[in-house]
């Protein structure tokens, strides 16, 4: 790579080992023509542009533009074998799934994540001069093992190499923060996420305290991303990203006209800008994302903690700011945010509205743009050939996603609902094939679920009755279940849930010829993509109206997947396109209500209600039942891919443009 590239580039020239991977012509493997395009644009001050600020990043080259890298990979960047824990206990050997992929970014814990790195990838589609704002977590997040003997799951460190990761490269350039009297370092790596046709990119920078500048307890600040024991240490990695952010843009030069925090999280990127800057008129540029209505997911400090990190002229600037509305003893980033923020978005229409009662003085500013998923990330290979076939019909859907609406005209032809059966069996076959160990049964209709274990998602409510489940299996047909998700470690009532399960499952022993249920172990963006694709439904049981918004199920229809769901976040706005079945609890938005009334009994009960009508649908489709007014299940599955066509983030992220960004 000659000079002037790696300059403008910002590349640490004494990383010799990487000159294999980077040419004049490619980054990696990828034409570097983009990548000094991005770079030129984020220089110039006539380039309007944004910079996006968000605490993880879920991007994983297991489902999207895998670099490629001359260099051997470090085996730590590499996961050989999966464990699952299933009610089918013959012998251990068969709970253990050989793989081999490439670790995903470990720098995200779920959905946040996914939707931050979606983001980026529709923002390079559309050719918008943006730059991420992360941290490079060097223990990522947590790697999950189950723990047989008394049930339950076992967190531990995740070992990586930033080093050896393919497109990621450290800068030359570092920065340094106040923190508690003393500075902290951090050093700057860049990561490339380029859109699907490759012809554009944005570029990822991520802070980075483990180096030998620091001393080991700084070190540790940008060790496991959420694992924050104390409140100093939370504080700490809050200013990583928000003043360490601004003052990485400083110091590569970029010249910014919005910043967009996802989640409140960086809201002290405004206290560092308002330093130099008439608040006021700062207030223009910043835009916020709120990704939750529970209350817990908001950051409260009390001040004497919060100066101690943060030093006093920045806490004063914080005080004028960011005071918790309710109790003036704490500060409030979400609060912070809100007040700094010239606009604000909740992630679906609901969540908007729930905004709007949890925060009635900034009603005005408070909008609602529903989330979304990458189109070209989540399509499985069957669904998009099949989609190709019919291209002349349905219009250029890798271009412009939104045409995939009109697969809705297909819905009465014969051999279009052959065709997508046939794509639906094939990437059956694929989770198939990664379970064959655990004798999965292609013919057998199977239900998914898999996300976040948090309490407000009721992971355990299909388990509150196991003998009407074991009969239902029994009486309708057989009945396979997958599912997978980590529970944060710090989270106890979550990590009860998950307890609950794996005890369940083991009590399931005797039934495993008509009810066969696996979890599998650390759920992964790899993992989300197998079996949003594969299974026959996916399940979606979040107490109304507590999910802002849920994207798996999003991916799930892309793939023409019927969904099996409560009434919240997106599903909301899809509940009249026939995707599936709605059941359970809905939400007044009159009074909140709270997360903790889990509603399980009567819930389940309508869960189970809905499998039993389910399960005689799908199997008579099986059947060969699958004309135009013989199968609803086909109806469902096509009106599913149709309504993708909506949730995506090529819609979402042009949303951003004219609501909020506003260039
Ligand atoms: C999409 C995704 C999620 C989000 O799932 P929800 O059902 O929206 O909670 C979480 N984790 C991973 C790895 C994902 O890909």
């Amino acid at each position: 790579m000659n000079k002037k590239i790696s300059d403008l580039l910002k590349l640490d020239t004494k990383r010799t080992d990487l000159k294999e991977d980077l040419s004049d012509k490619e980054f990696f493997g990828f034409p570097i023509d983009p990548i000094i395009n991005a770079e030129e644009n984020l220089l110039s001050k006539s380039v309007k542009s944004i910079a996006y600020f968000s605490m993880e990043y879920g991007l994983a080259p297991s489902v999207y533009h895998e670099f490629k890298s001359s260099r051997p990979i470090d085996p730590r960047n590499i996961i050989s074998d999966h464990e699952v824990f299933s009610n089918i206990k013959d012998m251990d050997y068969y709970h253990y799934l050989p793989t081999k992929k490439m670790v995903d970014l470990p720098i995200y814990s779920g959905g946040l994540g996914v939707l931050a790195g979606d983001t980026l990838k529709s923002a390079a589609d559309r050719h918008i001069p943006l730059v991420g704002l992360g941290i490079l977590w060097d223990k990522g997040y947590f790697k999950q093992k189950f723990w047989f003997r008394s049930g339950g799951q076992w967190p531990e460190e995740m070992p990586w190499d930033p080093d050896s990761y393919p497109g990621l490269v450290p800068l030359k350039p570092r920065i340094s923060i106040p923190i508690s009297g003393t500075e902290l370092h951090l050093r700057l790596w860049k990561y490339y996420v380029y859109s699907y046709d490759l012809q554009h990119v944005i570029p990822l920078v991520l802070l980075d305290a483990e180096f030998e500048e620091n001393p080991d307890y700084l070190r540790e600040l940008t060790h496991q991303l959420y694992r924050s024991y104390n409140g100093w240490i939370k504080i700490c990695q809050r200013m990583i990203l928000g003043i360490g952010g601004v003052k990485a843009l400083e110091k590569l030069g970029y010249s910014i006209d919005r910043y967009h925090l996802n989640e409140g999280h960086a809201a002290l990127a405004f206290i560092e800008k308002a330093r130099k800057s008439d608040p006021e008129k700062l207030k223009a540029v910043f835009k916020y994302t709120c990704h939750t209505p529970v209350e817990a997911g908001h950051d409260r400090f009390n001040w004497q903690e919060l100066e101690a990190a943060l030093g006093k002229e920045r806490t004063e600037s914080v005080k004028r700011f960011g005071r918790d509305e309710k109790n003036a003893s704490l500060a409030n980033l979400t609060q912070l945010a809100m007040n700094t923020s010239s606009a604000v978005n909740g992630v679906a229409q609901q969540h908007g509205r729930v905004m709007h009662l949890q925060f009635p003085a900034h009603k005005d500013k408070i909008k609602s743009i529903t989330n979304g998923i990458h189109t070209y990330t989540w399509i499985s290979q069957p669904i998009r050939k099949l989609l190709l076939k019919y291209k002349d019909r349905i219009g250029d859907f890798e271009t412009n996603p939104g045409l995939l609406a009109n697969v809705v005209q297909l819905k009465n032809e014969t051999g279009f609902r052959e065709d997508l059966w046939q794509a639906h069996l094939e990437n059956k076959k694929r989770l198939a094939d990664f379970l064959k160990f655990w004798f999965f049964k292609p013919e057998a209709f199977t239900l998914g679920w898999a996300r976040r274990i948090a309490v407000y998602k009721r992971p355990a409510l299909l388990f509150q009755d196991i003998n009407r489940l074991a009969r239902l299996a029994k009486d309708l047909g057989p009945l396979q279940i997958v599912i997978a998700g980590k529970a944060h470690p710090e989270d106890m009532p979550a990590s009860m849930h998950m307890d609950e399960i794996l005890r369940q499952i083991n009590l399931l022993n005797g039934e495993h010829k008509t009810l066969r249920i696996c979890f599998l172990e650390n759920y992964d963006t790899y993992f989300a993509k197998l079996l949003t694709s594969s299974v026959d439904l996916w399940l979606n049981n979040p107490l109304p109206p507590f999910e802002a918004s849920g994207t798996s199920g999003m991916k799930a229809i892309l793939n023409g997947v019927v969904q099996l769901t409560t009434l919240d976040g997106w599903v909301v706005e899809a509940a009249d396109k026939g995707l599936g079945r709605i059941f359970g609890y809905q939400a007044s938005l009159e009074k909140l209500g709270t997360e903790t009334d889990l509603r399980l009994k009567e819930d389940s009960s309508a869960l189970y209600d809905a499998l039993t009508e389910l399960l005689p649908e799908y199997y008579s489709t099986q059947a060969g039942k699958r004309g135009p007014g013989e199968s609803k299940w086909l109806d469902m599955m096509v009106n599913a891919i149709a309504a993708s066509g909506y949730f995506n983030t090529d819609r979402m992220v042009r949303e951003y443009e004219e609501k909020i960004w506003q260039l």
